[in-house]
């Protein structure tokens, strides 16, 4: 059988889209047509993963699939915005159905997980690349934005952080030690992020402020403090870790990961200490941990105090592209 070519792609990625109220054309036309939620605000996104960059070259197709949606609910969930629709495009080195199959499966049961529908793309050859858009909607004044912390205000993370990073690491150093089960649970953080998309929505005007956790937490929290005009105290000791990671990295690198080590797709966000029951509620009405690790501070800078209540000082705040050796 030839392989097939991009028209056979498409109509393998159209037959598995089902068909919505508010998908008025799909995939198939020069554009897709949609209906917003009446008077709702859309929140668009859009995230790139490149293999070698975003996730390990030998990544299984499903977990490509999966993370390169997730990575874009994240950012929904990160403004507190439900997701409605998406489009998805694939430069792939070769024509190849069944990697194009898990792909899907690991794309689409995501999607069909948030009620996200699928309703476009392009699809290209090329070096492995996927680029995903994801659109939302959330009403007008209850999206969460980076700029509303307030001095005094708690500092919260969910789950836990510095999983992806060491699962990044024993993926590159498959002899470092570490029990089978704790190194499967860090991988899969690394190659099946779970996006906060619930407690985004729940934290809808319990939140001053959001992002998702994408760059390492001092670099996504600089963020939402240097928009908000702010500072911050984190305790160090507080900062949530799973016992996967307590167990397979030791101090004092694992706090290295935690902090500046990116991918765990945590929702890191603010909150006025008069809503701390709240918070707590809405998380484990949720079944997802909370911690509060620190302080919004008028002074700007972030302070990291660890349990001495000595400073800590950290080596790096945070990936960024073109910062490397490798550019
Ligand atoms: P055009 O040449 O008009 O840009 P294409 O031939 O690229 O159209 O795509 C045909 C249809 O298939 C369009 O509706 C497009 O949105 C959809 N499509 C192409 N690639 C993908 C993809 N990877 N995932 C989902 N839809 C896709
Ligand atoms: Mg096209």
């Amino acid at each position: 059988m030839p392989a097939p070519g991009e028209f056979d792609l498409i109509a393998r990625i159209r037959a598995r889209c089902p068909e919505r109220d508010d998908v008025r054309l799909g995939i198939g036309d020069d554009s897709a047509l949609l209906q917003p939620p009446m008077g709702e605000l859309l929140a668009i996104t859009s995230d790139t993963l490149n293999s070698g960059v975003h996730f390990p070259a030998m990544t299984d197709a499903e977990a490509v699939g999966h993370k390169a949606l997730a990575v874009n609910l994240s950012d929904l969930a990160a403004m507190g915005a439900r997701p409605l629709w998406c489009t998805l495009a694939l430069c792939l080195p070769g024509s190849d159905a069944d990697w194009l199959d898990a792909f899907l499966d690991g794309f689409l049961a995501l999607a069909q997980a948030h009620g996200i529908a699928l309703v476009g793309g392009d699809t290209t050859q090329g070096p492995l690349s996927i680029c995903v858009t994801a659109i939302g909607s959330v009403r007008d004044g209850q999206a969460l934005r980076r700029d509303g912390a307030r001095p005094g205000d708690d500092v919260w993370l969910t789950g836990t952080v510095g999983d992806a990073a060491a699962g990044l690491l024993l993926a590159r150093n498959p002899d470092t030690l570490g029990q089978p089960d704790d190194v499967a649970f860090l991988r899969e953080r690394l190659d099946r992020p779970t996006p906060r998309v619930a407690a985004g929505i729940a934290l809808r005007g319990l939140a001053s402020a959001a992002i998702d956790v994408s760059d390492g937490v001092l670099a996504d929290l600089g963020h939402v403090l240097d928009a908000s005009g702010l500072g911050a105290e984190v305790q160090l000791e507080r900062v949530p870790t799973s016992p996967a990671l307590a167990a397979c990295v030791p101090e004092p690198g694992r706090r290295v990961l935690q902090l500046s080590g990116g991918d765990d797709y945590e929702l890191c966000f603010t909150a006025a200490p008069a809503q701390r029951g709240q918070v707590v509620a809405t998380l484990e009405a949720l079944d997802l941990a909370v911690a509060r690790i620190g302080t919004c501070t008028e002074a700007t800078g972030m302070r990291v105090i660890d349990a001495d209540g000595q400073p800590w000082q950290p080596p790096g705040t945070g990936y960024r592209h073109f910062d490397g050796p490798n550019g």
